[in-house]
């Protein structure tokens, strides 16, 4: 092999915010803040405050290699955090207020973090847990004087806004290698302790760069996005590396996450797209329901972290002329791994087409490779029939979990791919379509019912706002499908219409056994639909004869 003669320079996250401070100055950061009121500034005026974070954060004794936790919601302070403790070589370590007492607890002492940033709305939170948290050394509220929390039994809490006007705005950011770790974020952990996903410098920067391949029509000048994705959980799917590369703006929605104040906040800045889970789309498409339109502007939806039902994807297209990019991935994968970019042809097609397709998870993202596997261990094809479990290979993926041999040795197998969880099928244009989670397909005698097809059968019912399928225990087949539903708001569907429009759709084995209503369906830590908490609820559950 002749090597390459060509420069072999670190890539690391300082880069992105000095590129977007000095080519997209102006490019707007606004921020719906805890303290109330909206908060506006660019990249450049938010990079001179990323560099006095790190010089107030080199002044507290912060080195390279140290875990800083972030507790906050998405805002321009917490932004300023991702740049701040990456630039300087330690590690920023998000965490999840949605998590429990103990996984909280967990966490934080596993990471053995040093420093706590906390937005103030979770100063209750923190006040609690301190007593068990070990390794912190160092709490500061996210906030002005003015606004600074009392908190019972931890000594002093510095504040955000004193520590950077205390700090110099010059900052010559450290070299070092691109290998090193940027940030850490915790799988939730819904079976077992939750497992640390250590993205490098090198894989934050790559994949910021992947998702600019994929994602490249919703980004660019003029344009912002407004990331219902928490930054509090991988990394908002990256947005926040992204977004400045391209002088995207970014409209942060700060704590109030419900339809209401999304609408409100969308149509006062007119974002281009939102980023989001089903369950957040699902509130919003209610107020747009009430108010009988979309918000100003809104002209693209990205949905993942859960399959987007079909009657999601088509109530949006058609009725709110929102463009659906249905998108798949994982923590473990920073996170993004597909992407439902149609062709050109495909685009073309008419709605109803258009909609199964993007009903797919999307075609595989660049930087990300692809296999599906039989029980066996053997590669099966790619021809959008062959199910397998999928496996995946790529610069922006984990190769095992910080600080857990245990976990890293079974989280790769041994040609080095990761073993997602999922159960899926893959196209020859290497579109991916998720069958289901291997723990949520329902096992029925030697089928496998995938829950998500059941749930969008059954979601084409107008009078069904959401819906899951779990498997019950069953004396013959082991397992059978018991559907969930919550009602829509002003509907009252009985059990007889669900199933005989199920009847039209699935085959009779496919078919549940019982349909419960219930008011709510538990959410797990990251919004989506907790279909182990369902299955605890119902484990007693008897199907009728
Ligand atoms: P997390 O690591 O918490 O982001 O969860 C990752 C898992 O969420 C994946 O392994 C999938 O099971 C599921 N997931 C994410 N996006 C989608 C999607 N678009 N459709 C179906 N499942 C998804």
């Amino acid at each position: 092999m002749l090597p390459g003669v060509m420069m072999n320079r670190p890539l690391l996250v300082s880069n992105l915010i000095d590129y977007a401070a000095e080519v997209h100055p102006d490019g707007p950061i606004v921020s719906s803040t805890v303290e109330g009121g909206l908060h506006r500034y660019g990249y450049k005026q938010a990079r001179a405050r990323i560099a006095r974070l790190a010089n107030a954060l080199i002044a507290g004794g912060i080195k390279p290699g140290d875990r800083v936790a972030t507790l906050a919601w998405n805002g321009y302070r917490h932004f300023e955090l991702y740049y701040a403790i990456s630039g300087i070589g330690a590690v920023c370590h998000t965490i999840n207020p949605r998590l429990s007492p103990e996984q909280f607890t967990y966490i934080v002492n596993h990471a053995e973090d040093q420093v706590l940033f906390f937005d103030t709305t979770f100063a209750p939170i923190v006040e609690k847990m301190a007593p068990s948290l070990k390794s912190l050394k160092h709490y500061v509220a996210m906030t002005d004087a003015e606004h600074m929390p009392a908190l019972a039994g931890i000594g002093t809490v510095h504040c955000y806004e004193t520590l950077l006007a205390a700090a110099s705005e010059r900052i010559v950011w450290p070299e070092f290698d691109e290998n090193a770790a940027a940030a850490l974020c915790y799988t939730s952990g819904t079976t077992g302790e939750p497992k640390g996903a250590l993205y490098s410098h090198r894989s934050t920067v790559l994949h910021a760069l992947f998702v600019l391949t994929g994602m490249g029509k919703g980004l660019g000048l003029g344009k912002s996005i407004l990331p219902v994705v928490p930054m509090f959980h991988v990394n908002a799917w990256g947005l926040n590396y992204t977004a400045p590369l391209t002088g995207t703006g970014l409209v942060l929605p700060g704590p109030k996450l419900d339809g209401a104040s999304l609408f409100d906040l969308m149509d006062l800045e007119h974002p281009y797209a939102s980023w989001g889970v089903p369950t957040v789309w699902l509130g919003l498409m209610a107020e747009m329901k009430k108010r009988g339109r979309k918000p100003v502007g809104l002209s693209e939806a990205i949905i993942g972290g859960s399959a987007a039902p079909r009657a999601m994807i088509e109530t949006l297209e058609k009725d709110y002329d929102i463009d659906v990019v249905h998108a798949w991935g994982m923590t473990e994968m920073s996170p993004i791994g597909s992407i439902g970019r149609l062709t050109l042809d495909e685009e073309s097609r008419a709605l109803e087409d258009r909609v199964t397709l993007k009903q797919t998870q999307g075609h595989r993202m660049f930087g990300v490779d692809f296999k599906i596997v039989a029980e066996d261990g053997k590669a099966l094809p790619h021809d959008d029939t062959a199910q397998g479990e999928l496996f995946v290979r790529g610069n922006s993926i984990v190769s095992g979990y910080f600080n857990n041999a245990g976990a890293s040795a079974r989280a790769c197998d041994k040609d080095g791919w990761f073993g997602t969880g999922d159960v899926a099928k893959i196209s020859p244009r290497g579109v991916l379509t998720i069958v289901d989670r291997t723990k949520d397909l329902v096992k029925s005698g030697g089928e496998w019912i995938s829950s998500i097809d059941v749930e969008n059968a059954a979601l084409a019912h107008p009078g069904l706002a959401n819906c899951a399928v779990i498997g019950v225990p069953h004396p013959k087949w082991h397992e059978r499908p018991m559907l969930v539903a919550v009602k829509a708001a002003g509907a009252d569907p009985s059990k007889a219409e669900i199933l005989s429009l199920l009847e039209t759709k699935l085959a009779k084995w496919q078919l549940p056994d019982d349909i419960v209503f219930v008011d709510s369906l538990p959410l797990g830590p990251t919004g989506k639909v907790s279909k182990r908490d369902l299955r605890a609820k119902f484990a007693e559950h008897k199907l009728p004869e």
